[in-house]
């Protein structure tokens, strides 16, 4: 694996072509990426086609669009494309078939999601400067409602997603502990509780499925006793150990294995924020000790930190490549309903309604920079070994029309320094230290190995 270069990107949430001026930002983002003898992007779209029924619950909104987007990524050089992510069954298992077959039929290597649990585990394999590389990809966000399931010998699979869940514990002191207990019992949800686990009894669950004695499910909330008042949150060891077999198996049989993660969780609760879940990032870790040379994040739509995890770099999450959630151009009524819209609304007036209004300034996108400002890595290898990481700084076109906003390009010079300025700052709690560098009169980010 000679003088090979991965560029890697965070979310594609694209519904309308690129444009296609002759020479400018975008041009340079588009000779640079294919430049790259690989190229990756994490697709946030269902490009599903009549009829297409929308799954009824949802956090956030429906994405769709039209296959034809997908020219457009092809056409930037990308051959590796991540599924896995909170929106794949946006328009139920139907829509991801339909999406998964629309990226076949362009070639695309794609991994994360599929008709079957294994499907959507397992490597898929690409050639590159006389290199295999592989791509895996899992997410935590709604992963209990969206992932995948395989053929029992009496059931067919279930299409979905590859999932990483997660759990969360809570831990109290002893006075907080005795005060939520009390609590419980005064409220009468206690009693609930007792009646609940003797209700799973009866309907079969196991007698050690529900919370121990140093456990306390308040308001479905798992509370334990500790020293001070802090939030724990765990990969599922299982799933942990199904993808650590797969990365394995892709471990032996390619050069380069990448692991794409989609995780809108943050600490405390939190989502789309810039700061990473313990989970997460001990996920991430474990894709690497499993064999991974890459883990690409995204989820929370911007940056967070890039982390060097024996000497194989984890970027926790590369934000939004193309936001284009704007010009989504239809929306179930009953989601309209649920925005508190008028009946015959349409999507234009949910993307006016979050935008405006007397919350001007805090609903939608346009006024979060961070949404609209990213950097594309160049990772260099040479005779299998990483030699360096670039970060080109890329800004989304967002002091624009709705129309026009969301389509990525090199940043300028003083944009690009923000934003390198603001991934070295995140970095730096990992330990990762980010320079400046320029190229081609470009500033860019070099990230110290
Ligand atoms: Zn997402």
């Amino acid at each position: 694996m000679s003088g090979v270069t991965v560029a890697l990107t965070g979310e594609s949430l694209i519904t309308r072509p690129f444009p296609t001026q002759e020479e400018d930002d975008t041009a340079a983002l588009r000779r640079l990426i294919t430049s790259a003898d690989l190229a990756f992007t994490h697709l946030e779209i269902v490009c599903a086609s009549p009829p297409i029924v929308p799954r009824p619950r949802l956090h956030g909104i429906h994405v769709n669009a039209s296959s034809r987007v997908l020219d457009d990524l092809k056409n930037w050089g990308f051959e590796l494309v991540g599924l896995a992510h909170n929106h794949a069954m946006d328009f139920g298992g139907t829509g991801l078939i339909q999406t998964i077959a629309a990226l076949d039929a362009r070639g695309f290597v794609t991994a994360g999601a599929g008709p079957t649990l294994s499907e959507a585990r397992r490597p898929r394999y690409v050639n590159a400067k006389g290199a295999r590389a592989s791509l895996l990809a899992a997410c935590s966000t709604d992963a209990d409602e969206i992932c995948a399931s395989d053929p029992d010998g009496l059931f067919d699979g279930r299409p979905g997603i590859s999932p990483v869940r997660f759990t969360t514990q809570y831990e109290v002191t002893s006075d907080q502990f005795a005060f939520l207990s009390s609590l419980d019992e005064a409220l009468g949800t206690a009693a609930g509780s007792r009646a609940r686990h003797a209700l799973s009894l009866v309907l079969g669950a196991p007698d050690g499925a529900h919370t121990s004695a140093a456990t306390l499910r308040f308001l479905n909330v798992d509370f334990v006793e500790g020293t001070a008042p802090q939030v724990h949150t765990r990969p599922s060891p299982a799933d942990l150990e199904q993808m650590a077999r797969w990365i394995g198996e892709a471990r032996r049989q390619s050069d380069l294995v990448i692991v794409s993660f989609h995780c809108h969780e943050g600490p405390n609760g939190t989502s789309n924020g810039n700061a990473i879940a313990d989970f997460a990032v001990e996920a991430a870790r474990s894709f690497i000790d499993a064999g991974a040379d890459i883990c690409v994040g995204h989820g929370p739509h911007q940056l967070a930190a890039i982390e060097i995890y024996h000497g194989k770099p984890i970027f926790h999450s590369l934000g939004n490549l193309v936001f284009m959630v704007e010009t989504i151009d239809i929306l179930p009524a009953e989601f309209l309903s649920a925005a508190g819209l008028p009946a015959r609304s349409t999507a234009a007036d949910f993307h006016d309604f979050r935008e405006g209004g007397s919350d001007a300034g805090r609903r939608g996108f346009a006024h979060q920079v961070e949404y609209w400002q990213t950097v594309v890595p160049m990772c260099k290898y040479d005779d299998g070994r990483l030699v360096g990481i670039d970060l080109w700084p890329v800004a989304l076109n967002r002091g624009t029309v709705r129309s026009r906003r969301g389509v990525p390009g090199l940043a300028p010079r003083d944009v690009g320094e923000a934003i390198v300025t603001r991934i070295a700052s995140l970095s730096e709690g990992l330990g990762t230290s980010v320079s400046y560098t320029e190229i081609d009169g470009r500033l860019v980010g070099r990230v110290a190995l």
